[in-house]
């Protein structure tokens, strides 16, 4: 069975989005990165290869690269079929991403663009933002998707959400954390809500609500000095 796959960093944010079968997400293989644990790994499914290369592709749109200043992920390939990375030579690679980077933008805008990414973890309005930035953009002439289907994988990828309405944990107090804000949509493979929770030691760890919520649940970062408090 082919998927696509959402490598997570500990934030909830993406580092890497690829597509493959078997255990292609869950090793580090040919990746130039290292996979997260499993609870930062998400699939997926797809119907076929190309279904999968398709959400690949709008996955790697959607979050943007890194290194062209447009997103969060280390993909250095827009992905899809026969965007392996590993076929260019660095120097190829160089060249491909200098010629891709001054069609698109300027400058300046490619220094707000960066600036606005940095904050990791984006807001659903700021998503909304950079979505909207690249419709109408050039930055996918010369593609085999239009806007239109990358807006529909868009709406596909988002589809994949919790089915019911995450409680609003924000602001309460569970032993030493305090609830910050949601965690990424995503941040959890089965789509269970998560929570970016702050320890009494200043660490902020994402925590699952049903972790929260038990009685002996997680009541703390977990490192050895506040798990002992
Ligand atoms: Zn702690």
């Amino acid at each position: 069975m082919f998927y696509s796959y959402l490598w997570l960093r500990e934030d909830g944010s993406p580092y890497y989005a690829g597509k493959g079968k078997e255990d292609r997400a869950f090793k580090k293989n040919k990746h130039r990165q290292y996979p997260p644990p499993k609870d930062r790994i998400v699939i997926y499914p797809a119907k076929s290869e190309v279904d999968a290369f398709e959400t690949e592709v709008a996955l790697i749109w959607y979050y943007g690269r890194k290194d062209l200043g447009l997103g969060c992920l280390r993909n250095l390939t827009d992905g899809g079929e026969g965007a392996s990375g590993y076929k260019h030579t660095e120097a190829s690679r160089r060249k491909m991403e200098a010629s891709q980077k001054g069609r698109k933008h300027t400058g300046s805008t490619r220094r707000k663009i960066s600036e606005a990414n940095t904050g990791k973890p984006k807001s659903e309005k700021h998503r909304k933002t950079i979505a909207a930035m690249h419709v109408g953009n050039t930055y996918c002439v010369g593609r085999k998707y239009s806007i239109e289907t990358l807006e529909k994988l868009r709406k596909a990828v988002l589809g994949k959400e919790p089915r019911r309405p995450a409680t609003n944990l924000v602001g309460r107090t569970f032993g030493l954390l305090t609830v910050l804000n949601r965690a990424p949509k995503g941040a959890d493979k089965e789509g269970r809500p998560r929570w970016l929770c702050l320890c009494a030691c200043d660490a902020v760890k994402s925590i699952l609500s049903k972790s929260l919520l038990r009685n002996n649940g997680t009541r703390s970062c977990g490192s050895y000095a506040c798990r002992k408090k």
